[in-house]
C-alpha cells in the first residue's frame, strides 16, 4: 500500500484553503493508502509563537483535524514535535542542501518580504524539514494545495540527492496529489491572493467560524463597481468570488451567477448573500463537532499518543536504516 504524509503549520485555526487544499483529500486518502497526517509545529516555530500560543494552536489543528473526519484508527494523526527523529533526519539532510537552491525557493524570498526583522535560519531550511517530514515515512503521494509544489519538488531533489550521495536506492519520489484536475488553490476574501493565516483579517474564512462572522467577512469582501461590457474578463477580487463559488456552491449557483455577470445585470450583493450562505451550509458540520469535541482533554490527549507512538514506529525503522547508509555504526 502506498504511503501518504501531510501536515498542517500550528499556527491558527484552519481556514477553506486548508480545508479544500488538503484535508478534504486526507479525509478520502485515510480509506485507501497508509496515512500519515501530523501538526507541524516545528514549522510554526520559525514565527517564534509563546509557548501558550504554540500549545492553544497544535490543540486546536488536532481538534479540527478530527472534526474534519480524519479518522484515528485509520490514519496515524501525530505532532511532529512528539517524533524526534524527524529533527535527526532533518540534520542529516541539511548536510546535502545548497544554500543557493534554498535561497531561491519562493515561500523563502516571500519570508523575507514578510518579516524582515526575522530571517532565521529556520525559515531558510523550512523545505528541508518538510523533505524530512515527508521522506522519513517514505512516502509518495503528499496531499497539498498548489502553493507547495515547489517544496515537493525539493523533497524530491534531496530524497534523489542522497541516493546518489550513498549509492543506494532508498527513498523513493513524492509527489503532491489531489483528486481534482489541478492542485488547489482557495483565494482570500481581500481581493488579491490565496486565503491564508497570516494574509490579515477578514481574508480567510476558518471551520470554526459561526454562521455571523462569515456573513459578515463575506459581505465585506472587495468588488468592482461592475461589469460594464458582455462577456468581459473578470478582475481577480472577482474572479476569486467565482472561484470560492465554485468550490462551496452548487453547480446551477455557480453559472446562475456568471450568467448574470456576463449580460451585466450581477448584484454583487446578491452573490456574495449566496456565497455566505454555501459556506455556512459546507462549513456547519464540522463546526459543530469542532464545539463538541474541544473540550474532551482525555480524547485528544489519547489520539496524540497513540498516533506519536504508530508514527514513531515507522520513522525509527527509516532513521536506523538512514544511519547504517550513512556510516554510522556501534563499535
Ligand atoms: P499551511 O497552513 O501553510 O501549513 O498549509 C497547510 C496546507 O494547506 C498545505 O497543504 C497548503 O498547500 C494548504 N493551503 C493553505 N492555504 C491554501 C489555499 N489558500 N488554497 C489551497 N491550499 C492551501
Amino acid at each position: 500500500m502506498e504511503t501518504v504524509v501531510s501536515g498542517i503549520r500550528s499556527t491558527g485555526n484552519l481556514h477553506l484553503g486548508n480545508y479544500y487544499g488538503a484535508v478534504q483529500n486526507f479525509v478520502k486518502m485515510q480509506h485507501e493508502y497508509n496515512c500519515f497526517f501530523f501538526i507541524a509545529d516545528l514549522h510554526s516555530l520559525t514565527t517564534h509563537p509563546t509557548p501558550a500560543n504554540l500549545h492553544n494552536n497544535v490543540k486546536q489543528v488536532l481538534v479540527e483535524y478530527l472534526a474534519a473526519g480524519i479518522d484515528p484508527e485509520k490514519a496515524t494523526i501525530y505532532v511532529q514535535s512528539d517524533v524526534p527523529e524527524i529533527s535527526e533526519l532533518y540534520l542529516y539532510m541539511n548536510m546535502n542542501a545548497y544554500l543557493g537552491e534554498l535561497e531561491r525557493s519562493t515561500s523563502f524570498k516571500d519570508k523575507v518580504r514578510s518579516q524582515p526583522d526575522n530571517v532565521n535560519a529556520g525559515l531558510l531550511t523550512y523545505p528541508v524539514l518538510m523533505a524530512a517530514d515527508i521522506i522519513i515515512h517514505k512516502a509518495t503521494k503528499v496531499p497539498v494545495g498548489k502553493d507547495q509544489e515547489q517544496h515537493l519538488e525539493m523533497a524530491r531533489t534531496f530524497g534523489n540527492r542522497f541516493n546518489r550521495l550513498y549509492n543506494h536506492d532508498y527513498f523513493p519520489e513524492p509527489y503532491a496529489f489531489t483528486f481534482s484536475e489541478n492542485l488547489v488553490k482557495i483565494p482570500g476574501l481581500d481581493g488579491k491572493g490565496k486565503m491564508g493565516k497570516s494574509e490579515g483579517e477578514g481574508n480567510a474564512v476558518y471551520l470554526s467560524d459561526t454562521p455571523e462572522a462569515i456573513r459578515k467577512k463575506v459581505m465585506r469582501a472587495v468588488t468592482d463597481s461592475g461589469p460594464t461590457q458582455e462577456n468581459q474578463q473578470k478582475p481577480q477580487e472577482i474572479q476569486n468570488l467565482f472561484d470560492l463559488m465554485k468550490v462551496v456552491s452548487s453547480p446551477d449557483t455557480y453559472t446562475h451567477f456568471d450568467d448574470l455577470y456576463n449580460n451585466c445585470s450581477i448584484r454583487y450583493g446578491d452573490m456574495k448573500k449566496q456565497l455566505a450562505e454555501d459556506m455556512i451550509i459546507a462549513t456547519a458540520p464540522i463546526r459543530e463537532k469542532i464545539n463538541e469535541i474541544a473540550n474532551d482533554a482525555p480524547y485528544l490527549r489519547q489520539v496524540a499518543r497513540y498516533g506519536a507512538v504508530k508514527a514513531r514506529e515507522s520513522a525509527s525503522k527509516t532513521l536506523k536504516e538512514v544511519r547504517e547508509i550513512i556510516g554510522f555504526r556501534n563499535f
